[in-house]
């Protein structure tokens, strides 16, 4: 039996997976190292999902390590601090380590090389509520290192029984990675320190980590951490196969739980947290330091792979360069093999999701040969561990069959690469699949900003209705107050104008009931001089002021629609913020299915369409 059967544990397998060469010897064998500091840093201000953070900071402010420069915006956010100290010298679009090249605020710090912080002092977590320690890991900027940046607060709270089971991911199955394995090896009781806080914030019942079988010094480390735990706690050794790392892939592998699409793993009474993330809410909470870097794996072609504890912000360049980059590499990946991506230029600062820097040489990664025409293999179906037809995907993604897709489970795709990798027509299926996402989003959100738009204009029909209405009735009360204070004065001056008031009122009663009559309505009486004074009084008043023009039905229907938000707001302002989050993502979902169904409706007419067309040709040709 060798070494790697012998960790083997209770598991259970998930569909597909593929077993790329795994390239973790080259930087695995290095111990962590500090990175350099750079003279200048590149921090991006958008480094979690959800908003990006607003800049605290202006032009020319010294700051000091760990100093918050910008703030959360919104729920889902995170805080960004300063990795060092120095000056502010630039807050401005940059590029960033993203796939589109697209620029992104930024602020540019100029290091002084005394890389001083701020006051630090440990957060008395035991004693705080669930809220401010949530507020205190979002001011800290906590959020998923795994390479999801999803804001590690949202996912505090909000189990009410507690949770069944605390899954660590510390599968770390991209080819080439290796920070988390050295994390574990050499950080492991610090790791378990943040575990058995999140254990207590989560009230979890077990904590599972998950460890692939190749990294057998961190299992052990892990262990050997472990021991003395006052809960159920266990390290449980799963087979190196992509994408094992998968939230979903390695909770069905430690639980047995499958999350169907479209619910939330909490549901099924799981959460699942990276085992770097783990060691930052430790390092946040015991040390008062915010994430102001992470451990990065630099590797490919450079003289020295290893792993780097580098400052966020450090650009690609400098941490090449500490690596011993090579004259021949010609690109880099930003993250792993498979799900990574090309950036856009070495002048990048790295992020929080800036796990592995691979440096790549033709050697190293020859071109892709071309795509030739999928030949309906089903490869690509026996690897996907999403349990996707990834040839189906592929051909309404190249189709702009963007409903089909999206009723074929489009959004379950996690990106993992592995259909495109066994594919022997060497078809680039992931990108087809960023494609029709991208294009559903785009649709999805000009939607939206027409069903705002609208909502918006009938709510200012409504509230206008409104205030004309208001203004027409305190109008009216005071016609009528001056008409009686008139009547009952006896001064003879004030009798006169009291009966050339009521003149004037009577004949413009008797104008509105003509208008009335001829405009067909009934409800006004033909004779005002019979109607009583009150009403006599307020008609003219009523008349002088714009009528509505909304039709009742309609008012009725925006009353009861802001009603319904009024509602609605006053029940999200009393959610948690995973609560919150969960509503949108369902909301999200709602929008998806419903677009999916119109896009379906569409293909039906139009397919309906051309058979008509066909049947009119064939019968026109018969
Ligand atoms: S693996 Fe490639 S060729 Fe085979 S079915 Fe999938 S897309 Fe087509
Ligand atoms: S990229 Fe998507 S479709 Fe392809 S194997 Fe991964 S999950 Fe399946």
């Amino acid at each position: 039996m060798n070494a790697r059967a012998a960790l083997a544990a209770t598991f259970f397998p998930f569909h597909g997976g593929v077993h790329p060469p795994e390239h973790k010897d080259e930087s695995s064998g290095s111990p962590i190292v500090a990175g350099p500091i750079p003279a200048t840093l590149v921090v991006p201000l958008h480094q979690s999902i959800g908003n990006m953070a607003k800049a605290l900071v202006n032009v020319g402010d010294v700051v000091l390590k760990g100093q918050m420069i910008a703030a959360a915006d919104g729920t889902v956010s995170a805080a960004v601090h300063a990795p060092t100290s120095g000056r502010i010298v630039a807050i401005s679009p940059q590029r960033v380590p993203h796939p589109s090249g697209l620029l992104e605020y930024c602020i540019t710090l100029e290091s002084d090389g005394a890389d001083r912080w701020i006051e630090r002092t440990r957060f008395d977590w035991r004693n705080a509520d669930g809220r401010a320690i949530r507020d205190y890991l979002r001011d800290m900027g906590v959020v998923g290192l795994g390479g999801a940046v999803f804001p590690s607060h949202l996912k505090i709270g909000g189990a009410k029984d507690g949770l069944d089971t605390l899954v660590i991911n510390a599968a770390e199955c991209e080819p080439f990675i290796t920070c988390d394995d050295r994390l574990m090896r050499e950080r492991a009781s610090q790791i378990v320190e943040g575990i058995k806080i999140l254990q207590q914030l989560l009230q979890a019942r077990e904590v599972l980590i998950g460890v692939e079988d190749n990294k057998p010094e961190a299992v052990d480390a892990m262990r050997a951490a472990i021991a003395g735990c006052e809960f159920k706690i266990d390290v449980v050794v799963v087979p190196t196969l992509y994408p094992s790392g998968g939230a979903k892939q390695l909770i069905k592998l430690l639980t047995n739980k499958e999350v169907p699409s479209g619910v939330r793993s909490t549901d099924l009474g799981v959460q699942c947290f990276n085992v770097a993330t783990v060691y930052t809410i430790y390092r946040a909470i015991e040390h008062g330091e915010p994430v102001i870097s992470r451990v990065v794996t630099l590797t490919g072609n450079v003289e020295r792979p290893g792993n780097v504890d580098a400052l966020i912000g450090t650009p690609i360049a400098d941490l090449l360069a500490f690596a011993g980059n090579k004259a021949d590499s010609d690109s880099y990946i930003y993250g792993g093999p498979m799900m990574g991506f090309e950036i856009p230029g070495t002048d990048v600062g790295l992020s929080k999701a800036g796990n592995c820097i691979i440096a790549k040489s033709s050697g190293l990664f020859p071109p892709k040969p071309a795509e030739m025409p999928c030949i309906r293999c089903g490869k690509c179906a026996d690897a996907c561990p999403a349990e996707l037809q990834p040839m189906d995907l592929y051909w309404f993604g190249k189709s702009k069959n963007f409903g089909k897709a999206q009723e074929r489970n489009l959004f379950d795709c996690i990106e993992c690469g592995a259909c495109a990798y066994v594919c022997p027509s060497n078809i680039q299926l992931v990108d087809y699949f960023r494609f029709s996402k991208s294009e559903i989003w785009a649709a999805e959100k000009s939607k939206k900003a027409a069903d705002q738009a609208r909502e918006r204009h009938e709510f200012r029909q409504f509230r206008e209705e409104r205030e004309k209405r208001e203004k027409a009735e305190r109008l009216a009360a005071k016609a009528a107050q001056k008409h009686e204070a008139a009547a009952s004065s006896a001064d003879p001056a004030d009798a006169e104008r009291a009966a050339k008031i009521k003149a004037a009122m009577e004949r413009a009663a008797a104008k509105k009931a003509e208008a009335a009559a001829q405009a067909g309505e009934s409800a006004a009486p033909a004779d005002a001089t019979a109607a009583p004074v009150t009403e006599a009084v307020a008609a003219p008043v009523a008349e002088a002021a714009p009528v509505s023009q909304l039709d009742p039905e309609k008012a009725e229907r925006i009353r009861a629609a802001m009603e319904k938000r009024a509602a609605e707001k006053a029940e999200q302002e009393a959610m948690s913020p995973e609560e919150k989050a969960a509503r949108e993502a369902e909301k999200k979902a709602k929008i998806e299915a419903a677009m999916a169904a119109a896009a379906a409706k569409k293909a039906a007419k139009a397919a309906e369409a051309a058979k008509a067309q066909g049947d009119q040709a064939d019968g026109s040709g018969a």
